[in-house]
């Protein structure tokens, strides 16, 4: 089914407003397996709505609209609407009752403004908000499917999640969709296709698609067959293929983050977690206690940035520093072995690196990264060349350091 995404609002076409919505429900339906083929932005005018409603309406069959659906004057979504649909406006009772009792609850009496958020076009069927107080509206007609939700990011998401995607997957779309997402870390797109295609044999109805970040890149597995259980055995056919072949990298399916995951292994195995960051400045330590619950296993960190705390804190050996500098696998993994010493914890990870734009030398350029490692068994530090830029390198050498530590509790060689 091909969709398009509107988004409706004067703020969002000036950039006052990042457009995050259609980011937001693009994701979800693609992982729906629902085709996103366009996302059109408007401003508030409702000429301007009505034009872009007809055309995504000729060509697509599913067609979302955020924005505009509050009761001031210049939300005109509704009015939109109800010109391209040709339909009147039709008073109901229920929601009005229950935009009535919300208000109350709060110790407000309903501003008779809103009174017209009760009002929706004729035939339609609607979808409760839980927070905010205009109601999704759906319309279907001539095999269309046209949906209008609030522009505010948490209305449209709660409804959007809990009334929007289970209509949609309840269609009758005649054929079956199973979809299987496996999250890689430390390997580039370009490498893991190098692995993955020579021996990759898709049947049809089945496709595979790269989606990279840099924190890694995920693998999604897209099965469509006359039934579930059909589509369901295509997809793990697959995902074993894609194990098999790189099944080291994956560290997680779906939702799992790589900090999840790594404090999950942590916890399992009884283990406690402390940090030395020196280029990173605290970032790792934010990422692993992102993490509920992260207590329990993480003990803290030191942010290492001069050299005087590395050697004073860390322990680190003057001579280390002079002889190979403070980004050099000797210094990290002594930041690591002091780290595991001073929090007494069962495993200490280090960073340190040139995270530029100053600072880079041929023989160290920028993008230079050392991440060390200390356990009960070992003591090691490795070299990560990750990329030019600031924001970049810090980010990926966080998910380089949380990798080396899984791969260190899982043995993975
Ligand atoms: P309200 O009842 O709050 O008026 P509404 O459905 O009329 O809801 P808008 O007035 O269009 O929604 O937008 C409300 C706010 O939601 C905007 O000020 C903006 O901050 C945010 N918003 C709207 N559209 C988007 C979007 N596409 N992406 C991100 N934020 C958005
Ligand atoms: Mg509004």
């Amino acid at each position: 089914m091909d969709v398009e995404i509107i988004t409706i609002g004067d703020e969002i076409i000036t950039g006052h407003t990042v457009d995050t919505n259609s980011a937001f429900i693009g994701r979800q339906l693609t992982g729906l397996g629902f085709n996103v083929k366009y996302k059109t932005s408007v401003g508030d005018a409702i000429e301007m709505m009505e034009e872009a409603f007809q055309l995504a309406l000729k060509r697509s069959q599913l067609v979302i609209a955020t924005g505009g659906l509050g009761p001031t004057e210049d939300d005109a979504t509704k009015k939109a609407i109800v010109k391209v649909f040709k339909r009147n406006l039709i008073f109901h009772e229920d929601i009005l009752e229950d935009l009535k009792a919300r208000f109350k609850e709060r110790g407000v009496e309903m501003p008779a403004i809103n009174q017209n958020q009760a009002l929706l076009p004729q035939g339609a069927n609607f979808f409760p908000n839980k927070t905010g107080s205009a109601v999704g509206i759906c319309i279907t007609e001539h095999g269309r499917i046209f949906i209008s939700l609030p522009g505010v990011p948490a209305e449209m998401q709660q409804i959007l999640t809990d009334s929007v995607i289970p209509y949609l997957k309840g269609l009758k779309t005649g054929r079956a969709l199973s979809v299987v997402k496996l999250r890689t870390t430390g390997i580039f797109e370009s490498q893991i296709a190098e692995l993955i295609e020579p021996g990759l044999k898709l049947e049809p109805g089945v496709r595979l698609a790269y989606l990279p970040a840099y924190s890694g890149v995920d693998l999604r597995v897209l099965a469509a067959a006359d039934n579930e259980a059909e589509a369901g055995e295509k997809a793990q056919k697959l995902v074993r293929y894609l194990e098999s072949t790189v099944g080291k990298y994956i560290f997680g399916r779906e939702d799992d983050s790589l900090e999840s995951v790594v404090g999950q292994l942590l916890l399992d195995n009884d283990k406690t977690l402390a940090v030395a960051e020196s280029c990173t400045g605290g970032q790792l330590g934010m990422t692993v206690t992102s993490v509920p619950g992260a207590s329990k296993y993480f003990l803290g960190g030191l942010i290492a940035y001069d050299n005087e705390i590395k050697i004073e804190q860390l322990g680190v050996e003057r001579e280390i520093i002079e002889q190979h500098g403070a980004v050099s696998e000797p210094c990290a993994a002594a930041m690591a072995l002091g780290c595991r010493k001073l929090f007494d914890a069962d495993f200490a990870l280090s960073i340190t690196g040139i995270a530029g734009p100053e600072g880079g030398s041929a023989e160290k350029p920028v993008g230079t990264v050392y991440i060390g490692l200390a356990s009960a068994h070992a003591n090691r530090a490795r070299l990560f060349k990750l990329g030019l830029k600031r924001e970049i390198i810090r980010t990926r050498a966080v998910y380089a350091a949380m990798e080396m530590l899984r791969q260190e509790i899982l043995d993975i060689k």
